[in-house]
């Protein structure tokens, strides 16, 4: 199996990590392959989340901004949860060059937002870890097991 095109949905877990590596080693097997390292952030809350984005709305009425305020806020917040996310890898993508991008989505849910990435970048196979940063017990965490409900596109997951 060839793949092209692999989403690694990536919250800064161990876990995610795990996955990471795991996406990088099946390119090695796929010459043609490329890789995007996505983070999530849910728009109902562009408040603080875990990757460490400061929350942009903080102490601000929904009814004090209008929508194109709104989505510059929400880009703005994007940035910077991408800016994290960049520093958290570090040189995890090194040597990949134009074969990896890191990309910073917001929607409804972690969940739904991934999904929709990957439906709309032709995403081939994604890989995420079973659990993220809420790893307490259990099978798999809420983020996976909402991607795997949303999309048929096959998802791998990484202890
Ligand atoms: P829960 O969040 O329900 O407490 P959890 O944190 O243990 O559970 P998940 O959040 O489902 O487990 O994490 C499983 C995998 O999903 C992670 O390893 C990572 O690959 C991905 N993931 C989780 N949150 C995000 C996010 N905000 N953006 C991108 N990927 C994420
Ligand atoms: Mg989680």
């Amino acid at each position: 199996m060839k793949f092209r095109h692999i989403m690694v949905p990536y919250d800064g877990s161990d876990h995610a990590k795990n996955a990471l590596q795991y996406a990088k080693d099946l390119m090695d097997t796929c010459p043609e392959a490329r890789i995007s390292v996505v983070h999530a952030v849910p728009s109902s809350y562009v408040g603080t989340d875990r990757m460490g984005t400061e929350g942009a709305l903080d102490g601000v009425p929904y009814g004090m901004l209008d929508y194109e305020e709104y989505q510059g806020v929400v880009q703005h917040v994007l940035d910077e949860a991408k800016k994290r996310v960049t520093e958290n890898l570090g040189d995890t993508l090194a040597g990949l060059g134009d074969r990896a991008d890191v990309v910073a989505v917001a929607g409804a849910s972690p969940a739904d937002a991934l999904a929709r990435f990957a439906e709309e970048h032709d995403c081939d196979l994604i890989v995420m870890g079973r659990r993220g940063l809420g790893a307490i017990r259990g099978m798999l965490g809420s983020v996976s097991f909402g991607v795997l409900r949303a999309t048929d596109i096959p998802v791998l997951t990484v202890k």
